[in-house]
């Protein structure tokens, strides 16, 4: 590795901390409508601004200890894992496209993934905003600066959000969901979606298994309720027991926020999918 070489990855994770942080502000911001007020960066519990020196990304987290330097309160672990995050992914991209037109336009695909992740986590929807920008990139990516051919990319939008789309019609799963199967396959090709689609029910299947589990082992049994009877329960309400009722299993499935699940394959597309294909293509004989 050459100096120049060392100085790009150093750079890509800079860029990676310095936009999470940015990222940050949209995940708060976007689902409150308040992404163009110019106000300052400020604690959520004590209302502070929060100093510029005190917003360094990752560092300021681990000098503050995770605390307000104002009121003392606990700041999200979340701040500093999407600034991580986004920078591992900057340095994925590099590691992984190089000086390639590629790692800026998979730069910015994460950029409205880990933004769209965090958003449906706490609202339950993906921000249209996102599913654009993947939309954009995935039209500007035709062969041969994408590498994915345009039927690959026809394909891909269709053999994936279709199936999902008639799933969607019957509750099974929500239309953002489907709309970004829809621009990720245009963005990554037939093959590559698949791969998203496959890894993202295993891990959502993975997860979805292991909260009942837990919600088992603290004895947090589900109340027996039917759609109706949960539509109309009065805000806070509690079982006999003293539980709070639970929605009924077919509206709990609406209730596990996808996206998150479907950013995670995405990663795994992009970074391992031609070698899961090939391994997958050997297995197969192809
Ligand atoms: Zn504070």
């Amino acid at each position: 590795m050459d100096a120049l070489e060392v100085t790009l990855y150093v750079f890509s994770a800079l860029a990676g901390l310095a936009i999470g942080s940015f990222l940050n502000v949209c995940i708060y911001r976007l689902p409150r409508g308040e992404f163009f007020s110019r106000a300052r960066s400020y604690c959520p519990r004590c209302g502070a601004a929060i100093k510029a020196c005190d917003n360094i990304p990752l560092v300021s987290y681990i000098v503050l200890r995770g605390k307000c330097r104002n009121c003392g309160g606990r700041i999200s672990f979340r701040y500093p894992l999407v600034e991580a995050l986004t920078c591992a992914l900057f340095v994925g991209n590099y590691a992984a496209f190089g000086t390639h037109g590629l790692t800026l336009v998979f730069d910015v695909a994460a950029c409205a993934l880990v933004t769209a992740s965090f958003i449906d986590l706490d609202t339950m929807e993906i921000p249209d905003s996102a599913v654009l920008v993947l939309l954009a990139l995935g039209l500007i990516t035709f062969a041969p600066f994408g590498g994915v051919s345009w039927q690959d990319k026809l394909i891909g939008c269709a053999c994936v959000s279709v199936p999902m789309f008639l799933l969607a019609l019957f509750g099974g799963m929500g239309l953002g969901d489907v709309k970004l199967y829809f621009v990720l396959g245009l963005l990554l090709g037939w093959q590559k979606v698949l791969v998203v689609f496959f890894v993202s029910v295993v891990l959502g299947a993975v997860a979805s298994v292991a909260a009942t589990i837990v919600r088992k082992r603290r004895g947090e049994e589900d109340c027996d309720f039917s759609d109706e009877e949960y539509k109309r329960l009065p805000r806070g309400a509690v079982c006999a027991e003293g539980e709070t009722p639970q929605p009924p299993k077919k509206m709990r499935f609406h209730v596990v926020p996808f996206g998150p699940f479907i950013a995670l394959a995405t990663a795994v597309a992009i970074f391992g999918g031609d070698a899961l294909i090939a391994f997958y293509a050997r297995i197969l004989g192809i």
